[in-house]
């Protein structure tokens, strides 16, 4: 006999879970089907162990910080089984948490994996579930690029559960997870070099930032080979062997793709629902999140290929269940000011337009701030690392239509930015508010003569 509910969620991810919550709060009959742990590529393969691992790989320059301020430090030593099953435990934690804050809310958790029969019904193993509507919220896979020996190369999936550390690792690709893999390895210890097939990698955030994190990676040791990509990965008696499209021969011991995710779409059964999908397999909804052609078939998060960021699937699933099941919806999701961040050394925060992207919309209506120093964490210490911050200013209006930053705490940092961008704040109100004192964040607040004005090179 099958069994009805008013939605039935496919993935138990964070963009599922907020949905299958928000909608039970709100009295609706809820299942959700994970075929996996609860919580999704975030919890399990994502932010929270990659943030963990971080952290950990950012004790190396704290000790001998340390020890300009007077600390006697021991000789370092690493143990990365430790960290790693370290945060294998938190991870088996924070899944309790989710299956308790699911059941909390009265949501049904249904594990397996979930394959559409109809429109309608969504069979798991030997069950069958019918929904007056059904929401897809399975995320997206790593895509590992049709290279000659790609069996050779890990992605991020396996960097969390490595049995041990690598000597040399090369990380191919230049989006989030290269950069800050790349950062996590090479901080760890091991010899890294990151390959890029661009000219400068983190393709879309501002030129300055960019250009700032390659100078700051290479200083710490990081190898950047930029405007090459695999040509083939071979596996020889000492390692690996990868031979680039540019002629060049690298040895290393192992091969990170961190080379884009595709959507999770494939055996979901979709063709049986008559479902679209997109060119790279992503399902199309509207604005309202329902399928193009399916009306009672929702799909949010990774899976429908807009932005890969948890806040973003978060806030896709809680307005979608708050319009299907609540009175008056909140404001839809804001795709124009999202903040995010790339937690490589020192790390990005980045909120609003890029400078490029203001000058193309408003041409020469754009004043823009930027100002490079030494922090004064660092002034006692060997720590060559520096911070770069800049703001980008629409001058018909005076708002600030964006923020970036590359420096100690820039993810912290950029939330409350974040805030003041949504709100509308102009470079005056900027201007208007009082510094905090001594800190780096003062500086977006202090910054007064536009355009290259370095005012605090140190
Ligand atoms: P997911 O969280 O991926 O959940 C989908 C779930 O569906 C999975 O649990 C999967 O097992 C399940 N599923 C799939 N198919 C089926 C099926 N047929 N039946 C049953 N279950 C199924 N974002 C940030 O904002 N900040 C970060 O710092 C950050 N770091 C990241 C680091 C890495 C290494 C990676 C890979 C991603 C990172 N992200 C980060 C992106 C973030 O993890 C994703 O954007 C987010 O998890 C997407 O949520 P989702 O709900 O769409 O999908
Ligand atoms: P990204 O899309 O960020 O980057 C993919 C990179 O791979 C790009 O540099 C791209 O190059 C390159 N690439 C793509 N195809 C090939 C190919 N065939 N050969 C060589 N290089 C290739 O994806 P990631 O995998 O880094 O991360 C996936 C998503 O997860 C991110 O977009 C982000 O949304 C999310 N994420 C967020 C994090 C955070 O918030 N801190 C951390 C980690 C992930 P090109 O630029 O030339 O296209």
């Amino acid at each position: 006999m099958s069994q009805a509910f008013d939605l039935i969620v496919i993935g138990a991810g964070s963009g599922g879970v907020r949905a299958a919550r928000v909608a039970a709060d709100l009295g609706a009959r809820v299942a959700i089907i994970e075929q996996g742990p609860l919580g999704g590529t975030c919890v399990n393969l994502g932010c929270i162990p990659k943030k963990l691992f971080v952290y950990g790989a950012h004790f190396a320059d704290e000790f001998e910080d340390a020890a300009g301020f007077g600390w006697q430090v021991p000789e370092r030593s690493f143990d990365w089984p430790v960290l790693r099953d370290n945060t294998a435990k938190e991870i088996s934690r924070l899944n309790g948490v989710y299956q308790g804050l699911l059941e909390g809310a009265g949501v049904e958790i249904c594990l397996g994996t979930a394959r559409l029969l109809h429109r309608k019904r969504v069979v798991v193993g030997t069950r069958e579930l019918v929904g007056e509507r059904i929401l897809i919220a399975t995320g997206s896979r790593a895509y590992l690029p049709d290279w000659p020996g790609r069996e050779h190369a890990i992605t991020s999936d396996d960097a969390f559960s490595l049995p041990h550390l690598p000597q040399r690792a090369l990380v191919v690709g230049g989006g989030y997870i290269a950069v800050e893999f790349a950062g996590i390895l090479a901080r760890l210890g091991v010899e890294t070099t990151l390959l890029y097939r661009g000219p400068l990698f983190l393709r879309g955030f501002d030129d300055g930032v960019r250009a700032f994190i390659a100078r700051e990676l290479a200083r710490d040791g990081l190898r950047l080979c930029f405007q090459d990509t695999p040509k083939r990965i071979d596996k020889t008696s000492k390692g690996l062997r990868v031979e680039t499209e540019g002629g060049k021969v690298l040895d290393t011991d192992l091969v990170l793709a961190a080379t884009g995710r595709l959507p999770n779409t494939n055996g979901l059964g979709l063709e049986n629902a008559g479902v679209e999908l997109g060119g790279h397999g992503e399902i199309v909804v509207g604005q309202d999140f329902a399928s193009n052609n399916v009306s009672n078939i929702y799909a949010i998060g990774d899976v429908i290929n807009r932005v890969q960021l948890t806040p973003v699937a978060i806030a896709e699933g809680a307005w979608l269940a708050n319009r299907l099941f609540g009175g008056a919806p909140p404001a839809a999701p804001d795709y124009a000011r999202i903040a995010t961040a790339v937690f490589c050394q020192p790390p990005i925060g980045t909120i609003g337009m890029t400078e490029r992207e203001a000058r193309e919309a408003y041409g020469d209506a754009v004043e823009v701030y930027e100002s490079e120093f030494r922090p004064l964490k660092y002034t006692l210490t060997k720590n060559a690392e520096r911070t770069f911050m800049k703001l980008v200013v629409r001058t018909s209006d005076d708002r600030v239509v964006g923020v970036h930053m590359a420096g100690a705490d820039a993810g912290e940092i950029i939330q409350g930015f974040a805030v003041a961008l949504t709100a509308g704040a102009t470079k005056a109100q900027f201007d208007a508010t009082m510094a905090v004192h001594p800190t780096s964040a003062e500086e977006f607040v202090t910054m007064r003569a536009p355009q290259n004005s370095a005012r605090r090179s140190q």
